[in-house]
């Protein structure tokens, strides 16, 4: 392999890399405003420049291809000194309004003026200025004062989202950024910009002014809003979900996430009308009880039923642990074979980047885990179906709103003698149900997804609950140990009585008189291992940070948008 000497390092490359790629690839980080690796190169911010030997100018490492042999030097006085001068130029016009900049504390141009600037301005005369709180889109502002020309955003409509709606206009010092006449930016992917912004130009309608970003505590998870999964990182402050950035995953999602996901699928989480706790109907209304009273009660109508009059409806926003649980639960202890789930597919949704038809997080992971009919059970249409003939005469739905926008389901699910359901809002099903449990959202567990390709991704809980054992629960023990006391204090009376799916069926089956072996959720996991085999093999450290690709070799009708 071809190698050039970085600093006094020798880096191996591989032809067609520039340096800065090469660096990269080897952890060492060349400053750069305008360089992303997902776009072209445009070389326009300068702030890459480095000293080559034998060459007489200084080059800028984004655009200059690494050579075998080649000395670079990215810290000696030449460079060091061009990039302080670098960073005076953008310095000169940028309105130094740090302390009520949403970017500040994750802004490039913040950083690199600690560790590049003069430290001193010596430009006297009046600053340009330019349109501030410019609302490009529905979802993104623009503040023409701070920003640094890099042309990320124009890039990433051109090249990314396909969808050319930014442009540069003016030029020299009075160079700024608007949409195509007529135009405004509103493509699927537009808040994508405000990460890749590398200054606080471009941000996020939603959450401006919300937090300053070292309020927020970052939790790795993975977006509900589809079946591509993408990487995510849920930012909370006060127990409240505040926004979620992109994570980097070359396998699923690159850096980028779709505008839904960002913005949709988090708000139901701090909702006013999340079940606080476990609901049981008396006298036709549902009334607050407490777990084991609830428990009590649901495990005796269910004793009342035949095991060919009860049907279980499992969820594709359910991970695969509560889905798990809920076959176990069905065909081990009431001991039916009615058991399946809906899938929604919404054909306008997908597109050609990232967005699938499929609406829901983990379809086929219900499927593989097993809820699906067993040997001469009903499916879907077939317990609906024996509702309406009186044969099915209870029914236990987890974490989905089934009824909602469907007026036959609703007229369908009023027949029902028992209807028990898990939800973590109450909805137009929790309505018609005679039990209503409060179950977690995908913020508040731990657990696993398999999205639309078999890639199994991991849940990790990032908003605190009454769940208590959930401080025992893998991956956060960490966070929840050294953050326990503080987090419990702010978080105090913000914290709801919610259990994962899986475990309101532990507590279920036991009042039923049978022992569900399950603590935390690894334990339902390693079940899954043990039973299913395209598991076979795997637990949450394998699955890791990145999602593991699961080995489908079952008679999985694969969901595709
Ligand atoms: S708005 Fe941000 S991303 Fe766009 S050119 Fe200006 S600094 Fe670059
Ligand atoms: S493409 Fe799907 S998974 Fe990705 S952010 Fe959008 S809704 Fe979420």
């Amino acid at each position: 392999m071809p190698k050039f000497v970085l600093d006094g390092k020798e880096i191996e490359f591989e032809q067609g890399q520039t340096i800065i790629q090469a660096a990269k690839k080897n952890g060492i980080t060349i400053p750069h405003f305008c360089w992303h690796e997902s776009l072209s190169v445009s070389g326009n911010c300068r702030v890459c420049l480095v000293e080559i030997e034998k060459m007489p100018k200084l080059s800028i490492a984004c655009a200059t291809l690494a050579a075998d042999g080649m000395v670079v030097y990215s810290a000696s006085d030449k460079a060091l000194s061009a990039r302080n001068a670098v960073m005076e130029f953008e310095l000169i016009n940028h309105p130094l309004d740090c302390p009520i900049c949403d970017e500040a504390g994750e802004c490039k141009l913040q950083d690199y003026a600690y560790s590049h600037g003069a430290g001193e301005s010596r430009f006297n005369e009046e600053k340009t200025h330019k349109d501030k709180r410019v609302p490009l889109g529905p979802l993104v502002m623009f503040d023409g004062d701070r920003c640094i020309s890099c042309s990320r955003c124009i890039r990433f409509c051109d090249e990314i989202a396909k969808e050319p709606q930014l442009t540069f206009v003016k030029r020299g010092d009075r160079v700024t950024i608007v949409t195509y006449p007529g135009k405004q930016l509103d493509n699927p992917y537009s808040m994508n910009v405000t990460d890749i912004c590398p200054v606080g130009a471009l941000t996020s309608r939603d959450f401006r002014f919300k937090a300053r970003v070292w309020e927020l505590s970052k939790t790795k998870s993975v977006c509900n809003g589809c079946s591509r999964g993408c990487n995510i990182n849920l930012e909370v402050r006060n127990n409240k979900v505040l926004r979620l950035t992109p994570r980097q995953n070359d396998e699923v999602n690159s850096f980028w996430m779709c505008d839904h996901g960002r913005v949709n699928t988090y708000k139901f989480i701090n909702d006013e009308n999340r079940v606080d706790g476990p609901y049981l109907r008396r006298g036709g209304t549902l009334v607050r009880s407490g777990w084991d009273e609830a428990f009590a009660a649901a495990s005796s109508e269910l004793k009342s039923y035949s095991k060919n009059e009860i049907a279980f409806i499992g969820s594709p926003y359910a991970t695969c642990e509560d889905n798990y649980a809920l076959t176990k639960f069905a065909s081990s202890i009431i001991g039916t074979k009615h058991i399946d789930f809906m899938r929604h597919v919404d054909q306008t949704f997908g597109d050609n980047l990232l967005r699938k038809d499929d609406i829901t997080p983990n379809s086929l992971g219900a499927e593989i885990v097993g809820v699906v009919p067993g040997k001469g059970g009903l499916n879907l249409e077939g317990i609906i179906k024996g509702i309406k003939d009186g044969n099915i005469k209870a029914l236990y739905l987890i974490e989905d709103d089934l009824v909602e926008g469907n007026h036959e389901l609703q007229e369908v699910f009023a027949k029902l003698d028992l209807f028990i359901t898990h939800s973590t809002n109450f909805n137009k099903t929790t309505e018609l149900a005679d039990f209503v449990f409060p179950a977690s959202t995908y913020a508040e567990k731990n657990g696993t997804i398999v999205n639309f390709e078999g890639r199994l991704q991991r849940l990790r809980p990032a908003v605190a609950t009454f769940d208590v054992d959930r401080a025992l629960e893998g991956m956060s023990l960490s966070r929840w140990d050294k953050f326990g006391t503080k987090f419990d204090s702010w978080a105090e009376g913000n914290k709801h009585d919610v259990r994962s799916t899986w475990r309101i069926i532990v507590g279920l089956s036991g009042a039923m008189g049978h022992k569900l072996k399950y603590g935390v959720a690894e334990e339902v996991f390693w079940d899954i291992a043990k039973n299913v085999s395209s598991f076979s093999g795997l637990d949450y450290g394998k699955v890791g940070e990145l999602g593991a690709k699961l080995k489908l070799e079952l008679n999985t009708k694969t969901v595709t948008a």
